[in-house]
């Protein structure tokens, strides 16, 4: 009877805490703060920022380091992203949006953290001939924020699920505000950032995030689909288009993009903003 009341008890624990673990995906759902919609996310938005701000440094090193924020490419990057905040919904977002430009060259590659932090590589920078062009790459990427796709990526991964709760403690802790995830933490992170795969359908929904940041801050929303031709061609150039490797398709993106552009006709007066050529005289 003590025997068996052990096992039972044992396998009762096991069983509880497999239930926890379901409930607690379950219960964890959070009403958008932009969209409305119900998420499973197990993150606060606060936890998400600190999050991204935290991993920011050691991602910017992965991928050669950051460009001087006096440089004018680092510059217009951040000029273009805060007009995109400062104009959009994004800017009563809970989200902190910071751009930043990573000096790798070879590389043509944009991506976000959790909670705002925005990435671009001179490798496609580049690439970019426009100032709309640019708000389209740097929308698509908030768009991803404002979605917490990987806030919800994570919540459906076991590394994601220990990392947050990590996270959970030192965000318990009021009286240490400056608490930061030790360097292991942010490696796992970064390599968990690196690895992740959005799903088709998250992306669909950054692309016409895209468009509509695009539309609201005076930006031509048809040079996102520019920017799915500068693609094309640095592919077919043999350069490392990463993006090409986590993305759907461009010609998929293009027709998706002209369908909600047909429905969803942009107003008013678009602009397609300045060359870059201008803005960063001859190369
Ligand atoms: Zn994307």
């Amino acid at each position: 009877m003590g025997n068996n009341s052990g096992l039972g008890g044992r396998l009762l624990g096991a069983g509880i805490i497999l239930a926890i673990g379901f409930v607690m995906y379950f219960m964890q759902v959070q009403k958008n703060p932009v969209t409305g919609e119900k998420q499973h996310v197990s993150m606060s938005p606060s936890q998400e920022i600190r999050l991204g701000l935290q991993s920011a440094p050691t991602m910017a090193q992965k991928m050669g380091g950051e460009v001087s924020t006096s440089d004018p490419h680092a510059l217009e990057v951040q000029k273009i992203g805060n007009f995109l905040v400062s104009h959009t919904v994004a800017k009563v977002s809970p989200w902190k949006f910071q751009f930043h430009l990573l000096a790798d060259t070879k590389t043509v590659n944009a991506f976000a953290l959790p909670g705002g932090q925005v990435f671009i590589t001179m490798g496609l920078l580049n690439k970019l001939q426009t100032e709309a062009q640019l708000a389209g790459v740097l929308s698509h990427e908030m768009g991803h924020v404002i979605e917490r796709h990987s806030a919800e990526q994570m919540a459906k991964s076991q590394l994601g699920q220990a990392l947050i709760m990590a996270v959970g403690v030192g965000a318990r802790d009021p009286n240490h505000p400056g608490y930061a995830m030790n360097a292991a933490m942010v490696a796992s992170v970064v390599n968990h950032m690196v690895e992740l795969r959005y799903s088709r359908k998250d992306e669909s929904e950054a692309d016409i995030w895209g468009l509509k940041l695009m539309s609201q801050a005076g930006f031509d929303p048809k040079a996102m689909i520019q920017v799915m031709e500068i693609l094309k061609a640095a592919d077919k150039q043999g350069r490392s288009v990463e993006m090409l490797q986590t993305h759907p398709n461009p010609d998929l993106r293009i027709k998706n993009i002209n369908s909600y552009l047909q429905e969803h006709p942009p107003q008013g007066n678009l602009q397609e903003g300045r060359n870059l050529k201008d803005v960063f005289g001859n190369p």
